[in-house]
């Protein structure tokens, strides 16, 4: 259990992690083992698993402190040592973790724990086995560290603009001019440090599809893509709703987000949408929060509180005890994520702040992570804490629609374009989400591949799902690279559909929420507490929303969205 969690919180300075050593974690191992053998009764069990469960919880706390640091400095040696040795401990970990897994999976005893922790567990415990075998340990080690060598690559970027020098995050305020030869001068920048090191990215690519492919096939499966499922825990659903599901967006939803395109391209007054016009909403400046990243911060509190008090309550104690580091910087890694140290019970929130309406929506995003984590972190199993990715991204979308309406606290009286915008990106985004799977699924389908089919791949994914797509002389996206800006098909392959099933829920409760409001928070709240107790579609029924994968949820999402953006 989580022994150093307070009811208040616990300030990030105080939190301490130790450093695994793993003749110690091995002799911990032993003593589980043993523990289990002896034991005589459902109790003794259950305080087996405990004491295993408290020692994954330390473990998870470091690991999760180790990659925190290293992102909050990647040039800091240190740091990189640290992450070198994680990179180089996990698997080790990891065979210990399956080992025992197996031996309370094979025992005739599993029942005492199915009643006291629920049969899901022993389910994502069967997941885990699956995806390890020793004879993988190296390659996972080879994986990381090119995982790593990628975010070093994308974080060390130095891109001059405007006189000044900024990192890919830095740029992206400059995506967002208001003036259209300035967001095409940023858009060259953008491409010119993808055609310099597109070679670097294709080498790591092609060297981690065929390490995930070869160690697919040492586990005994037909390719990376069914383990790739396994990683991500998926129980309740296979790659066939998936591939359903993507065709829906592309039935359902690319006409629409055409619509809009268009939309977007008359209110600028042009002949053709151009790639950096389509984040532009309309001719005026995209919304802005009011103030720094202070400011942010002190209406954060207030903003958060309206959706419910408790929300606003724990953001307030993380800016306290800071847990929070929001501001971008050079050498900081990119991206907005929630991380937790499961031992203290307290989340944690990353966030590279930029000026642009994207600081509101990564905060209020990632304060749904929290808000769950901080919810379940008394559920008793380290693997309650945390849901699968299409479950946790619920959290964290459909807080950003049930703050919507509060949206008057950053952007004054633009909040209602910011909404508007909100809700077109959204739908924007349904079928970007879907190429970057379905562009996932060919590649591992095809692991002989090399770079340049794999770039005509990604073209065809484009002119499938974002017809409207127009690079002009953006020399490397045009010839299929705009995919090696995405972390997530490098570091977490078959993520990204999660966060267009979890769009297609939280669009739900952004619809119930214009009707109901309060029962839509209640439902909220409610699917925050279940945490990762159950499977994705048993979850998604008990919020009384529908499957994505029923065929018609989608469906009546662009009805609704029809009518609040007027459009025919
Ligand atoms: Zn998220």
């Amino acid at each position: 259990m989580n022994a150093k969690a307070a009811p208040d919180g616990v300030a990030f300075d105080d939190i301490q992690v130790e450093r695994p050593q793993l003749d110690a974690v091995a002799t911990a191992y032993r003593e589980l083992h043993a523990g289990w053998e002896k034991a005589s009764d459902a109790a003794e069990r259950v305080a087996v698993f405990r004491d295993w469960d408290a020692l994954r919880r330390r473990v998870s706390s470091w690991s999760a402190y180790t990659r925190l640091r290293f992102d909050q400095d990647t040039s800091d040696a240190d740091r990189k040592a640290e992450i070198d040795y994680l990179d180089d401990i996990a698997p080790k970990l990891a065979r210990l973790e399956t080992d025992f897994q197996r031996t309370l999976l094979a025992s005739a005893h599993r029942s005492d724990l199915e009643r006291a922790l629920g049969a899901h567990v022993l389910k994502l415990w069967e997941a885990d086995v699956a995806t390890f075998a020793q004879e993988i340990e190296s390659d996972l080690t080879r994986e990381s560290n090119l995982e790593t060598t990628y975010t070093e690559l994308i974080a060390g970027a130095n891109l001059a603009i405007d006189g000044e020098h900024v990192n890919l995050a830095g740029l992206e305020p400059y995506l967002q001019k208001p003036d259209r030869e300035a967001r095409h001068q940023a858009q060259l920048v953008r491409d010119a440090f993808f055609t310099a090191n597109g070679a670097e990215l294709d080498r790591i690519y092609d060297e981690l599809v065929r390490l995930r492919h070869t160690m697919a096939r040492a586990l005994g499966f037909d390719d990376f893509i069914g383990l790739g499922y396994k990683r991500m825990h998926r129980i309740d659903y296979d790659r066939a709703d998936v591939e359903r599901y993507r065709d829906q967006v592309a039935r359902d939803i690319v006409p629409i987000a055409a619509q809009i395109i268009e939309r977007r391209r008359a209110a600028l007054g042009i002949d053709q949408a151009m790639f950096w016009d389509e984040p532009m909403a309309d001719a005026g400046a995209n919304p802005a929060p009011q103030g720094d990243a202070e400011w942010i911060v002190a209406q954060g509190a207030a903003a958060l509180s309206k959706v419910h008090p408790e929300i606003g309550g724990l953001f307030r104690m993380m800016v306290d005890r800071g847990l929070v580091d929001l501001r971008n910087r050079e050498h900081k890694a990119g991206g907005g994520y929630c991380t937790s140290f499961p031992d203290y019970g307290v989340p944690y929130v990353f966030a590279n702040f930029n000026g642009t309406h994207g600081d509101v929506h990564v905060l209020v995003h990632e304060m749904g992570h929290a808000f769950q984590d901080w919810q379940s972190r008394y559920l008793p199993a380290l693997d309650y804490l945390t849901p699968t990715m299409e479950t946790a991204e619920i959290h964290s979308m459909s807080m950003e629609y049930l703050a919507a309406p509060h949206m008057e606290a950053f952007f004054g009286s633009d909040a209602e374009r910011y909404r508007h915008q909100h809700l077109e990106d959204a739908l924007l985004f349904l079928p970007y989400g879907v190429a970057v799977d379905h562009f996932q699924h060919l590649v591992y389908a095809a692991p002989e591949s090399g770079p340049a089919e794999r770039h005509a791949m990604w073209q065809r994914m484009e002119a499938r799902y974002l017809p409207w797509r127009r690079y002009g002389d953006l020399a490397y996206f045009a010839r299929g690279g705009l995919w090696q800006a995405k972390p997530h098909i490098y570091q977490a392959p078959f993520y990204y559909i999660d966060y267009t099933l979890a769009l297609c829920c939280a669009l739900q409760f952004w619809a119930r929420s214009r009707r109901e409001y309060q029962r839509a928070v209640d439902d909220y709240i409610a699917l925050c507490r279940r945490g990762g107790q159950a499977a994705f579609l048993d979850l998604v029924r008990s919020a009384n929303l529908a499957s994505p994968f029923d065929g018609t949820a989608l469906e009546r999402v662009v009805e609704e969205a029809r009518s609040a953006l007027s459009l025919a």
